[in-house]
């Protein structure tokens, strides 16, 4: 039985109400009145019901279908304002004892060289990071209880917030690890850790125990409670995600929004943002394999429909996706990338040679950071370095609070115009701090409020002068 409430990935998950969902979606798509209805709600910009986005998504009358990415823009300019957040991958250890069949990490994996890095190469690692400018980080590990211990994240986080190498200092640390338990997550809760990260892979029950044929993984019911665990834990800033091509996109895209309903139905707070990868090209892997891929376009209209539908939740594009492809879905709603990422173990300090890389998956989007802000700029947005909520504590509800009024603006836009002058000082090249420096001036003038307005001069004046110790 379908209940958003219940704790029971069955009940908050269930299979009969997506396969519902798609059936009531495919029967009203092109039915004009339905789907004004329906817009009509959205253009309230207050969110949408997984049966309400499902029949966006399949609508195709063409005139629709360009509100539909209209509005998603305009949702996107509402709560976003041209902000993109920055943040990079760091991988810690790819040994795993789980049997995914799309990930190169797999245990059957033999000729994959297996790695971990230490206390030492973390550093190294994370001084490498700093020296491009990154503020942000996800962790990224192999499920493997004798190798990588709940232990050795909690250390390697410590160790990560204490590098502190010339100005730089990686401010929040994101943790995509398996599923675990509730003192576990307690424990990166006490940490301090920013945003917990699980991608459900797939929400059809089924197919996901054969994608996941062996190890703790395959427990399905165990894998989709997990954030339930971690917000009883405290963690209350948890981000969902799907793998496109595992399953088919409209199972995924209701699955995806029911998980999220359950999260504010059960806790009072939906998630903190949702990536939306793809199947990517990696050692033994071959993306063709898997028969549900999606094309461009498809995955454009998937996120314009996720940004309608959850107006309030970040979304978040990595360098799986090129160039190309991620400078499409920015207006449509995504709110965060990656930049210069490493997805190999150890990629940052010394870069393999492609033979001996263990890379997860292989990246799209090769360009340096300096290059992924220049190129932001010249599209017309605002990077942001900004870590604050999560420093002040404005993080679950109290953040969606905020979010909700659209007050957010007030706290965003000040410290992203702010982490980009610090960035800009330290790490950018000419070309950029060029570019930075007139798009400063710019958005200094969008500023409404006087008085943050002479705050924001005035701390631009203190970074100039080396001042780093704010709470951006
Ligand atoms: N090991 C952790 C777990 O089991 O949840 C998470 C870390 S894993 C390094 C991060 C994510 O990478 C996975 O959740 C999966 O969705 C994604 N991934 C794995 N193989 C991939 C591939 N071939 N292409 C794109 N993404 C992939």
């Amino acid at each position: 039985m379908y209940n958003p409430k219940s704790h029971k990935a069955e009940e908050f998950i269930s299979h009969q109400e997506i396969l519902d969902t798609l059936e009531y979606a495919q029967k009203n798509k092109n039915n004009i009145e339905v789907v004004d209805k329906i817009l009509e709600k959205a253009r309230l910009k207050k969110g949408l019901n997984h049966r309400e986005a499902a029949v966006l998504l399949d609508c195709d009358i063409p005139e629709k279908v360009e509100e539909i990415y209209a509005l998603a823009r305009e949702i996107k300019q509402d709560y976003y304002g041209n902000r993109i957040v920055l943040f990079a991958p760091l991988y810690l250890s790819n040994y795993c004892v789980n049997g995914c069949v799309y990930c190169p990490y797999h245990l059957k994996n033999k000729h994959i060289p297996r790695k971990k890095l230490t206390q030492e190469e973390i550093r190294h690692e994370v001084e490498a990071l700093q020296d491009m400018g990154h503020k942000r980080l996800a962790i990224e590990s192999g499920e493997d209880p004798v190798n990588n211990p709940i232990e050795y994240i909690l250390d390697s986080i410590k160790t990560i917030y204490d590098v502190k190498r010339k100005n730089g200092s990686i401010r929040r640390v994101n943790v995509n690890i398996a599923a675990t338990t509730v003192e576990n997550y307690k424990k990166l809760h006490e940490a301090g850790i920013g945003t917990y990260i699980l991608f459900q892979e797939t929400y059809h029950k089924e197919s996901y125990e054969k994608l996941h044929p062996t190890g703790p993984k395959h427990n399905y019911v165990y894998h989709t409670e997990a954030m339930d665990r971690a917000m009883e834990a405290g963690i209350d800033d948890v981000s969902l995600g799907v793998l496109f091509g595992l399953e088919l996109y409209r199972y995924e895209f209701a699955g995806l929004l029911m998980h999220a309903e359950h999260l504010e139905a059960a806790f009072g707070v939906g998630p903190h943002a949702i990536s939306v990868p793809r199947i990517k090209h990696a050692d033994d892997i071959d993306p063709n394999a898997f028969d549900n891929g999606i094309d461009d376009e498809t995955f454009a209209k998937i996120v314009a429909c996720i940004r309608i539908a959850t107006p309030y939740t970040g979304m978040i594009i990595s360098t799986r996706e090129s160039k190309e492809c991620r400078e499409k879905l920015l207006n449509l709603g995504v709110s965060q990338i990656s930049g210069g990422s490493k997805t190999s173990v150890g990629g940052y300090f010394k870069p393999m040679p492609d033979s001996e890389d263990s890379a997860q998956f292989d990246v799209s989007d090769r360009r340096p950071l300096d290059e992924v802000i220049k190129w932001l700029m010249e599209l017309g947005y605002l990077p942001s370095f900004c870590t604050s909520c999560y420093r002040q504590g404005r993080t679950g509800d109290r953040f969606m609070e905020i979010c909700k009024s659209q007050q957010i603006h007030n706290f965003c836009q000040p410290n992203a115009i702010m982490t980009l002058k610090e960035y800009l000082e330290d790490y950018a090249s000419d070309e950029t701090k060029a570019i930075g420096e007139k798009l400063i001036l710019k958005e200094l003038e969008l500023i409404e409020n006087e008085k943050i307005k002479q705050t924001v001069k005035e701390n631009l004046k203190k970074i100039e002068q080396g001042q780093r110790d704010f709470k951006f």
